[in-house]
Parts: structure tokens; C-alpha cells; sequence
């Protein structure tokens, strides 16, 4: 296809450098799907949700990209981009110091921090949104993630909104060491404080969820919904296997297998998700939940309740 290209720029009149550099086919034009192999127009497939037309493969969406797809044109304002992180062990490893990669990756990512949270509106629904960046440090959790993720959790708190976490991450921030560990409680004591204003967490998994934040967070959640396909798990299974010498069954850490295993509560294709997630949020906004001082009992369920009322819904 390039060939082809070239060779019509042949049949045009010559041009400087500058303009000619213009002709050139971009890189990212043609995407390759890595599971059926299919070349797919970069345009068709922002048009599909970044989802392959022939497979149905999801391809992993940046933190804004995703904002872009689920809440309504317009609404996202986002909120704490002033928390800056910062390198508080002076970290080094062996290509160089964490300081210096922290910058590196801002420039290269165009974010500050692996975590955008703000607030927005999913089909009218006012809801607080925490949505990670894979593109930043495998959107690792440090001591700056934790604390947007918990100054979010506040607001949501204070502002009576329903919570929406989007998370694909390798798992904790080496680069922190313990400080980025002490975010796992932070933030799941957070969001108990959450539930216990009665207000509801809905997760959203995506690949690739693992270590730390699949640990925390993002699977202490009133639903767990999962994209198809996704890898979600702790370890690795390679780590898995090599511990206890045994092979894994097909399908291991996949979202469909964690379903299968009462892990997740649902999984939804991207082309649904917007209205899954309106659906989920107008029930819990109709369920008029009070506050509870027991969250551990009265939560689960709560789950109960919306899943068979969603599916009701849905079938009926
Ligand atoms: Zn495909």
C-alpha cells in the first residue's frame, strides 16, 4: 500500500522538501489487529470505539479517549491536575533516576500523573470519574495516583455523586517503594467512607489490570464490570505457574474466566458501555440508598439488587 502511494507522487509536479514531507503516509495510519491480523484504517476504527471490526478485539484506549467516550459531550471538568508527582525516595535504577523519567514521560504521555480524575455527566447522570492512562508508567499507582484517586472519592463524597473508576495498570509504582503500597489501604478506606455515605463505586477493568491496583481499588466496587477479553489478575501467570508448578487452565486472568469464577459482575463490549453505565447509575440514583453504618453488610446486597434489576431490564 505504501509502494502504491509512492509511486502516484511520481505523476505529481515536483515540490520542495517541506510540502513533499507532507505526502508521506503516517505510521499510524493502518493499524495491524494483534489477534486476527487484520489492517484496519486508523479513522474506521476510532469510529468503532477502537474496537476491531473483524474480531472485536479492544484496543486500549488512552485515559481521555475513554472520558471522551463514555460521559456527554462537553461535561468533563477535571478536577486536582495540580498535584504534581514528586520522586520522595530519589529513586534509582539502572537507565536513571525516576525524576528524570517522571519528566520524560509527562512530555512523551502529555500528562502529569497516570491517573485524570474530574467530574461529569454519563447521560445526564452528574458522577465523579477516576479514569487511568496506561501510557504513563503502565498507569502504576504512586503516592500522587492514591491521593487524586482519594481527593476524588472526597468530592464525591461531598458533592452526593456516584463514583466511576476506569483502571488498566501494572500494579503498584516501584519508583515509590512503600509509599505507593500505603495507597492500596488509603484508597480502600476511602471508598469505604464512600459507601458508608451510601453513594455507589461502579468499576470498570480493563486490560491490562493487575498487581496492586487489582488488589485495592479497583475491584472494591458495588459492580465490577470488565471489558471482553481483558487480562485481569495479580501476578502475572507466569509468576503463577513457575510458584506452583502447575499449568493453568485456558482462559486464565481473562475477564470471561473471571466471570465464569464470580470474580467480576459483568462484562461489557465498548459499544454498550455508555448505556450500561447510565442504566446502572439511574438505578442506583433511584434506589435512594441511605446511609449505612454496616457497609459490609448491607453492600452486597446492593449488588444483588442492581445486577437483577439491570438484567431484568434488559431481558424484559
Ligand atoms: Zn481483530
Amino acid at each position: 500500500m505504501r509502494d502504491f502511494f509512492h509511486r502516484r507522487s511520481k505523476f505529481r509536479p515536483e515540490k520542495g522538501d517541506e510540502e513533499r514531507a507532507d505526502l508521506q503516509i503516517p505510521e499510524d495510519l493502518w493499524i495491524k489487529c494483534p489477534t486476527c491480523g487484520e489492517l484496519i484504517y486508523s479513522r474506521e476504527l476510532d469510529g468503532a470505539n477502537r474496537v476491531c471490526p473483524k474480531c472485536a478485539y479492544h484496543f486500549r484506549l488512552r485515559a481521555r479517549e475513554r472520558i471522551a467516550q463514555i460521559t456527554d459531550p462537553g461535561t468533563f471538568i477535571e478536577w486536582h491536575a495540580d498535584v504534581l508527582p514528586e520522586d520522595p525516595l530519589a529513586f534509582t535504577d539502572g537507565v536513571g533516576g525516576y525524576d528524570r523519567k517522571l519528566v520524560q514521560t509527562q512530555s512523551k504521555s502529555g500528562e502529569t500523573e497516570a491517573l485524570i480524575v474530574g467530574g461529569a455527566a454519563i447521560d445526564g447522570t452528574p458522577v465523579a470519574l477516576a479514569v487511568s492512562d496506561f501510557e504513563f508508567l503502565g498507569a502504576s499507582m504512586g503516592s500522587v495516583f492514591g491521593e487524586k484517586l482519594v481527593r476524588a472519592i472526597e468530592d464525591a463524597a461531598a458533592q452526593r455523586l456516584p463514583l466511576l473508576t476506569v483502571s488498566s495498570s501494572g500494579g503498584a509504582r516501584m519508583h515509590e517503594g512503600l509509599f505507593s503500597l500505603m495507597q492500596m489501604a488509603k484508597t480502600v478506606a476511602a471508598l469505604a467512607r464512600l459507601g458508608r455515605a451510601g453513594l455507589p463505586h461502579i468499576a470498570l477493568l480493563a486490560d491490562p489490570c493487575y498487581g496492586g491496583v487489582t488488589a485495592s481499588y479497583a475491584t472494591v466496587a458495588d459492580v465490577v464490570l470488565a471489558e471482553p477479553g481483558a487480562l485481569i489478575g495479580f501476578a502475572g501467570p507466569r509468576v503463577i505457574e513457575q510458584i506452583t508448578k502447575q499449568k493453568l487452565p485456558e482462559g486464565f486472568q481473562t475477564a470471561e474466566f473471571l466471570l465464569d469464577h464470580g470474580m467480576i459482575d459483568m462484562i461489557s463490549p465498548r459499544a454498550e458501555l455508555r448505556d450500561l453505565l447510565a442504566s446502572l447509575l439511574a438505578h442506583y440514583g433511584r434506589a435512594g440508598r441511605r446511609p449505612t453504618r454496616h457497609p459490609h453488610v448491607a453492600e452486597p446486597l446492593a449488588v444483588a439488587e442492581v445486577v437483577a434489576l439491570v438484567g431484568a431490564e434488559a431481558t424484559g
